[in-house]
């Protein structure tokens, strides 16, 4: 038997039991593939279950993956037939679980992946490297480190577990790790799980998007319950208006019920909000925190701070694969091919092509990154799109070329991103209340572009041409200097 033939006995690892992991080991499944899920956690969708009280803005339809459900209709299942979309809670009780319970015997719960490479081969070495087959060392909770060789890696680790740091640089604000004890992470539950914590307390939330305004929605729903609750609200612009969406511009009637309450909350006064905010240190002292930053106006100090909520986005862990051969776009640590088509600056989640091997492929012959962490640091990740990488992923696995370059996401002209909880569309733009798009921006041709292999990008359609980007534009009155296309039905950016 050769090493070749050896390898190709090996099971495709996938790193989390995540939506998209669980997606992979269906599609693994189906194309009689063996595979192992290897996940930190001691359950599926253990990060979705960190933020179980949010709710989606996407419709059930557009979450489960078709070959997951038609794996699971021998069981009785049926995907839930509401309009309203899921809460985190019920995305893993009503979807993840059952799917991960088709898989039970693939599944090693409580086993996180610390390193990955290729067996005897350091990252430096080439000759016959395609051909040696992956070690993926974990680690269990119990501290026993142990290793499995694998003919393939994907990656569906996603990036809950990589918080922004609050420091205006991207590092750590000075005092930060000192601090930590008043962090509560970017989606506190602060009605139910963590209501002692911040009943009659007070809370900064710092950032600018979709998770910064719900809890600071559900901090409001709180303090009208328990007195003395107060709200801080730092964000580095000079105007919140992007985390509301457009309301007041006729080109976007509307950016969803979240931006509108949010505008509505912070009118009223109920909020203390600090724009211009840049954190440079934190100050902890035995009982509260002192939050400092830079300001246009000078230095700022939020003082007497119970809890600060971090929402300042996420980034991959990369040092994971540290030990083998990545090309990732610098900016986004996303994969190369992919950055342009990510950009948060110049793309919606409704303007993001769909796209597959092709894009996802590393230089590590066998390895790819899917899910949230294909995303990088962009925030526009959805699951319907990550379902389509990973089917056309595990159909280049199988050696099924035609299916893996067909890039197949079939997706409605309003965006999936924007249905509200009562399950009616918004018509919103940006994803999940990302803010897209800056002043003055230059789209680059790239962002825009037409797939290589002669596939239209088709994506969310945002009903603005070059989406979200291009609809802020249109708020801000400057013009883009690179060709969004035409916005018709179904397609964008292409
Ligand atoms: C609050 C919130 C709301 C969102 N709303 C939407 C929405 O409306 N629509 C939408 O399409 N998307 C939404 N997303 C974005 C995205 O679709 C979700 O984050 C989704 O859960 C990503 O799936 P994933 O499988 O890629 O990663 P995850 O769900 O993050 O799963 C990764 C898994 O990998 C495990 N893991 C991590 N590191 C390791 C390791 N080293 N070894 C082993 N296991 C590991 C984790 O424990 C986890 O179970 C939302 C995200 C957030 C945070």
């Amino acid at each position: 038997m050769t090493t070749t033939t050896a390898t190709e006995d090996l099971p495709v690892v996938v790193i989390g039991a995540g939506p998209i992991g669980l997606a992979a080991a269906a599609h693994l499944t189906d194309r009689g593939l063996p595979f192992v899920v290897l996940e930190a956690g001691e359950d599926v969708g253990t990060a979705v279950s960190q933020w179980a009280h949010i709710r989606t803005f996407t419709p059930w339809q557009y979450i489960a993956d078709p070959t997951a459900e038609k794996l699971l209709a021998p069981t009785g299942w049926t995907r839930p037939t509401t309009p309203v979309p899921p809460t985190g809670a019920e995305l893993v009780e009503h979807y993840l679980r059952p799917l991960g319970g088709l898989f039970a015997e693939h599944m090693r719960f409580g086993e996180r992946v610390v390193a990955v490479s290729r067996d005897g081969m350091d990252k430096t070495r080439s000759i016959g490297r395609s051909e040696r087959p992956f070690v993926v060392r974990v680690e269990r909770h119990d501290g026993v480190v142990g290793q499995l060789r694998a003919r393939a890696v994907i990656d569906a680790s996603g990036t809950w577990s990589g918080r922004n740091p609050l420091g205006g640089a991207g590092l750590p604000a000075v005092g930060e790790e000192e601090a930590a004890p008043f962090l509560v992470g970017p989606l506190p539950d602060v009605l139910d799980r963590g209501r002692d914590r911040f009943a009659g307390r007070r809370t900064l939330v710092v950032g600018a998007g979709h998770s910064a305004a719900n809890t600071l929605l559900n901090l409001a729903r709180l303090s009208a319950e328990a007195p003395g609750t107060e709200i801080v609200w730092a964000i580095r612009g000079t105007s919140p208006a992007k985390v509301y969406g457009g309301a007041e511009a006729d080109e976007l009637a509307a950016r969803g019920r979240l931006g509108a309450d949010l505008r509505t909350l912070v009118e009223s006064g109920a909020l203390r909000l600090v724009t211009g905010f840049a954190t440079t240190a934190l100050e902890p002292t035995a009982d509260t925190v002192t939050v400092v930053g830079e300001t246009p106006d000078g230095e700022v100090r939020i003082a007497g701070v119970h809890n600060v909520a971090a929402a300042t986005g996420f980034r991959p862990d990369l040092a994971i694969l540290s030990e083998v051969r990545l090309d990732l776009d610098p900016g986004l640590e996303a994969p190369r091919a992919l950055g342009p088509l990510i950009d948060p600056a110049f793309h919606s989640c409704g303007t993001v092509p769909p796209h597959g091997h092709r894009d996802l492929a590393q230089p590590e012959e066998g390895l790819y990154i899917v899910g949230m962490k294909s995303y990088g640091r962009a925030p526009t990740f959805l699951i319907t799109t990550g379902n389509e990488q990973v089917r056309s992923v595990v159909a280049a696995l199988a050696g099924d070329r035609a299916a893996a370059d067909e890039v197949q996401l079939v997706l409605p002209e309003t965006g999936v991103c924007s249905v509200n909880a009562a399950g009616q569309d918004t018509g919103a733009g940006g994803c999940c209340g990302t803010p897209t798009g800056v002043d003055g921006l230059e789209v680059p041709a790239e962002a825009h572009r037409a797939r290589p292999d002669g596939v239209p990008a088709q994506g969310f359609t945002t009903g603005v041409a070059g989406g979200g980007a291009v609809a802020l534009l249109a708020l801000t009155d400057v013009t883009p200097t690179g060709d969004a296309g035409s916005c018709g039905s179904g397609g964008c950016c292409s």
